[in-house]
């Protein structure tokens, strides 16, 4: 599914083709504290199949708490997380959903890190599963 979306304050748009089976919703720690909230909600999406349409990202390095190091991309001047990614240049991206224009069209179907989700947090979803990045 092909899908856009900008940052919060417009510097940054972007467009994506995400699969749909590949939305997740992850309760980790660093997720919470990151979006300031209880959960976050992405797409997994390989990196070829996004691309910034404007403006530039800035990145922030954080070891994750699977012990891996992961670039944390966002938008400099209003602080919106856009996606996640290894350092090295693998692997997919972990693309933020909450600026994404077809976001009411994207249902998860993975929740990852359940174990550190808030009591008071139900979402539904397919599938459930234990530690995962
Ligand atoms: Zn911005
Ligand atoms: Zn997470």
């Amino acid at each position: 599914m092909q899908v856009d979306g900008a940052c919060l304050c417009g510097d940054v748009t972007w467009e994506a083709t995400v699969d749909t089976q590949l939305i997740v919703v992850c309760h980790c720690n660093d997720c919470q504290t990151v979006g300031g909230s209880a959960f976050q909600f992405s797409a997994r999406v390989d990196r070829n199949q996004f691309a910034l349409t404007n403006g530039t990202l800035s990145a922030y390095i954080k070891t994750a708490e699977s012990g891996q190091a992961r670039a944390m991309s966002f938008c400099g001047r209003c602080a919106t997380m856009l996606h996640t990614s290894n350092t090295d240049g693998t692997g997919p991206l972990s693309l933020r959903l909450g600026g994404c224009r077809q976001k009411h069209a994207l249902t998860p179907q993975f929740q990852i890190w359940c174990q550190s989700a808030l009591p008071w947090v139900q979402v539904e979803a397919g599938v459930s599963l234990p530690q995962q990045t």
